[in-house]
């Protein structure tokens, strides 16, 4: 590891400040569980390390007045799989949020460094981006709001510009009859990384099985993680029959753009798309599915 310089400020504009100063040389660290083993491998170098924990209140989450919810991006995965208002409001979050890594990792990594490091199979982005939420954004011109669905601009690569940090992300208030699931594909049970991820958020029209709103994301098979337009269009308005459900797991798989890699090909990665598909739509029909 080479040298650098290391920053624990205590404000969000001395934080601002010294990113800003080193510009694509400073790194934030929040938990650095990706960080470090980056730094260790010699994938980043950086020149100065911003340390985000001694800023207080990034570590909290708290309930908006519309009835949505403020998740500081430093908020531990642990705080966030047992905070009581995210699981009453947001069970799918919680639920992943708790099976993510091992619980010493849960214990460091945060909701903002999953983001930030903008990794194609990042677990939060796809159940987050299908709930609407946005990015709050701090840097050198004040503070802005991005989509989580507009934050992610490749591998390792995010709308966040120098000076900038994520300070929370903004969940909208849960919309009724409305339910979500998501199902991570990988290796093992724990300590892995996603080969394919599938959110479906669906919202019912009340007493009935038409579906009114969908919400299909897709992790670990884009550069990105992306929304299955196609398959929510088709959803949207029509009951949610088994015919329905596999045309939107066909839909979802055209879609996808995987690549091969070590953990499985573009072939397979399409496959489990489909089938994910139409397992996490199932799912919010009550088969095992997790209530938004
Ligand atoms: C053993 C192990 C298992 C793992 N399992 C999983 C898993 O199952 N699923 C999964 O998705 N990930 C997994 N990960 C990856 C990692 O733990 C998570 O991505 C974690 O949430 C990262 O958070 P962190 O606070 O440790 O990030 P850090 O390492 O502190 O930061 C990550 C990146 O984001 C930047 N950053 C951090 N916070 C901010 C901020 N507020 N604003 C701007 N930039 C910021 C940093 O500069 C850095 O580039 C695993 C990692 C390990 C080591």
């Amino acid at each position: 590891m080479k040298g650098f310089e290391y920053y624990a400020p205590e404000t969000l504009d001395a934080a601002v400040e010294i990113l800003a100063r080193y510009g694509e040389g400073a790194y934030p660290v929040a938990g650095g569980t990706d960080l470090i083993p980056k730094m260790r491998y010699g994938h980043v170098a950086p020149q100065a390390v911003v340390n985000l924990k001694r800023i207080p209140g990034l570590n909290r989450i708290t309930s908006l007045e519309n009835g949505g919810l403020h998740v500081g991006a430093l908020v531990t995965l642990t705080q966030l799989s047992r905070e009581a208002l995210v699981r009453e409001r947001y069970p799918v979050v919680a639920h992943i949020a708790g099976k993510m890594a091992s619980a010493q990792v849960r214990n460091l990594a945060t909701v903002g460094g999953n983001l930030c490091n903008a990794a194609p199979s990042a677990d939060l982005a796809p159940p987050l981006i299908a709930l609407d939420a946005e990015a709050l954004i701090v840097g050198p011109e004040g503070e802005r709001r991005v989509p989580l669905e507009h934050f992610f601009t490749g591998p390792g690569a995010t709308v966040l510009g120098p000076g900038e940090l994520l300070t929370a992300v903004l969940l909208p208030p849960p919309q009724p009859h409305t339910r979500a699931m998501y199902i991570k594909h990988a290796h093992r049970e724990a300590l892995d990384i996603a080969i394919v991820g599938v959110a479906a958020l669906v919202r019912l029209a009340p007493g009935t099985a038409t579906c009114q709103g969908a919400r299909i994301v897709l992790g670990a098979v884009a550069p990105t993680p992306i929304r299955a337009r196609e398959a929510e269009a088709l959803l949207e308005g029509a009951p949610l029959t088994e015919e329905h459900i596999a045309e939107a797991g066909r839909l979802a798989a055209q879609a996808a753009r995987p690549i091969d890699d070590v953990r499985g090909s573009a072939w397979y990665r399409r496959k489990m798309v489909d089938v994910l598909t139409r397992r996490a739509i199932a799912g919010t029909r009550g088969e095992g599915g997790d209530l938004t």
